[in-house]
């Protein structure tokens, strides 16, 4: 594996790939951008690429390609080694000894299964034409690798015995269940999971299959099956060690792209709607599980976008139902906006009918809220209970906006809407209590053993890292064996060791930082005078304010000889201090 790694890094470097994610801009031999992972307004995101790392001084994320690309994608090291490596055009090589880890033989298991489903779909008339009718073109068929799982209860558990997978790789992946009832039956019964179901295969956001969700075929199936349990239409994998729904946007793997290129992602409910969508051109669509979002999921879309199209069968209920996600959205910093459909429509049959449409309701997308007032309105309320309805379910995400500008903008809309004074709307927002997950939030994370409130451990930070990047220089226009001279002469040894223990787990940050600061200076010298002279300073301010609280005790417990001492002691740094000034 680490001969791989080291192909890729050879081959990619860290600004081609930090660059085809975020807009980079030339700072020096370096380049700055605004982090995507910390919402920010002046960029503090640095790329290096002599060191081939980047470093946010916001939140302190840095890094090489694969951290980068594992956090802006979501996916675990193998998941970034995949991404990189098909980019580098590397072959991924395994070089344990033991064969493959044990989740990467799961990967394969599903990758296999999807290749047989896809094959047996080849072979059903019947489903091809479904699928024809449902509009779904073949070359979208194999982009989104449709698949048929056949009749019969053990298909896909003997095609992959045959491939040499075990019965416990099928159950971990869901693919295979374990029979319940088995009254009158010797030893364990064992089956498919999907049996004559049209398959959409599920992915993570590197492109591994990690689940599927079955449709029933054909569709009078489950009246059929009357003697049985009632046949679902959907069937999903389970939660599984590869598959965890929560996490995953189904299409985020095709979508993300295009999610950052048009700078806005369109959300849909369902497979059908999401493969119909990607085939209308608008591959930056992407579907949660329902109407509902979580969190991990809101984050996924944020850090391709901040712009969020909804596009549901929208009515009033449908609305109140997804306000929790609208919300969660908002408050997470995306500026969500609703599709209107023709009513009773989803979208799939929207661009079944003219693509035109679909394109047209993105387009004409409106604010959720102006969406919500107008869906209101629609319901034909009036008067008394207008206001109610208002104050139930417009108000509490009005609050929720955070921004006080966004909030006039819709407090004189309802104003003149309800023929209420914006005071007495105002009023009733002041007295709104929210959840406290719906409030908008843009405090970055802060590191707390580099963050620190005095100055002098903000220089502290420079010298250091002048210090590591000189020491990492082969050619340098200063001794750093100075610089730490005249640092342990100001600080004092001890502290000099214990200040360097803190920040060398910093080293590859502040190097950077340095690099940043100091690289082709003419005025080296200068600026290092400058940097002793004024921690030296910093200092003695911390020195005379600790003087003073000890003098402030000694007078307070009337100890004289203390007093004495702590004044000369008062007196001795305010002269250096004020040489210091002249
Ligand atoms: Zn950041």
């Amino acid at each position: 594996m680490s001969s791989t790694v080291e192909q890729i890094k050879a081959r990619l470097s860290i600004d081609d790939v930090v660059g085809s994610y975020l807009k980079l801009e030339k700072a020096g031999l370096n380049f700055r951008a605004r982090c995507p992972f910390h919402n920010e307004k002046t960029p503090s995101f640095f790329v290096s690429p002599s060191r081939q790392s980047y470093h946010c001084f916001g939140c302190n994320k840095g890094g090489d390609i694969f951290t980068f690309v594992q956090d802006i994608e979501g996916v675990d090291f193998l998941g970034a080694l995949k991404i990189l490596a098909e980019r580098a055009g590397v072959e991924i090589v395994n070089d344990h000894r033991d064969g493959p880890r044990p989740n990467e033989r799961l990967f394969q298991l599903m990758a296999l299964a999807t290749k047989f489903y896809q094959e047996a779909l080849g072979k059903n008339q019947p489903v091809l034409a479904y699928l024809a009718d449902r509009g779904i073109k073949t070359e979208t068929q194999k982009h989104f690798q449709i698949g048929f799982a056949p009749d019969g209860w053990r298909q896909l558990h003997d095609f992959l015995l045959g491939q040499g997978f075990i019965l416990n790789e099928m159950l971990e992946t869901g693919m295979v269940i374990k029979a319940e009832r088995t009254t009158g039956v010797r030893g364990e019964v064992y089956y498919d999971r999907f049996r004559s179901r049209i398959m959409f295969p599920l992915s993570d956001s590197a492109g591994r299959i990690v689940g599927f969700s079955g449709r029933i075929f054909p569709a009078g199936r489950s009246a059929e099956a009357s003697a049985g349990p009632e046949v679902a239409k959907y069937v999903n994998s389970p939660q599984t060690f590869l598959f965890d729904k929560s996490r995953l946007l189904f299409g985020y793997d095709k979508a993300k792209v295009e999610m950052r290129r048009h700078d806005f992602a369109i959300l849909v409910e369902g497979q059908v709607d999401l493969i119909m969508s990607h085939q209308a051109g608008l591959a930056n669509t992407i579907a949660g599980s329902g109407t509902a979002l979580s969190p991990e999921q809101i984050t996924l879309i944020g850090r391709m976008t901040k712009n969020l199209i909804m596009a549901y069968d929208y009515d009033l209920a449908g609305l109140k139902a997804s306000r929790r996600a609208i919300t969660l959205a908002q408050g997470a910093g995306l500026n969500v906006k609703i599709a209107k459909l023709p009513a009773g429509q989803d979208p799939a049959e929207v661009i079944k009918k003219d693509p035109q449409d679909w394109l047209s309701a993105i387009k004409n997308s409106k604010h959720h809220i102006d969406f919500l007032i107008d869906a209101l309105l629609a319901e034909g309320k009036t008067g008394l209970e207008l206001s109610r309805l208002v104050n139930e379910n417009v108000l509490p995400i009005i609050k929720a906006l955070g921004k006080k500008m966004e909030q006039a903008h819709f407090v004189a809309k309802l104003s003149q809407l309800l023929g209420i004074g914006e005071e007495a709307i105002w009023s009733d927002l002041a007295n709104l209590r929210l959840e406290p997950d719906s409030i908008v939030t843009n405090r970055p994370p802060t590191d707390q053993t580099l963050v620190s409130d005095t100055r002098s451990s903000a220089i502290l930070n420079k010298i250091f890292g002048l210090i590591f990047w000189l020491e990492s220089l082969p050619e340098r226009a200063v001794d750093p064996n100075q610089l730490i001279d005249r640092l342990k002469e100001i600080i004092g040894p001890d502290s000099y060791q214990a200040e360097r223990e803190v920040r060398i787990k910093k080293e590859g940050a502040l190097v950077m930082e340095a690099e940043f600061f100091f690289q082709g200076s003419e005025k080296l010298q200068t600026e290092i005078l400058e940097l002793f002279n004024n921690l030296h300073l910093e200092n003695l301010r911390e020195q005379l304010r600790e003087a003073m609280q000890a003098l402030k005790k000694a007078e307070a417990v009337g100890d004289q000889l203390e007093l004495d001492k702590w004044l000369k002691k008062c007196q001795a740094i305010t002269l250096e201090l004020n040489q210091y000034r002249k």
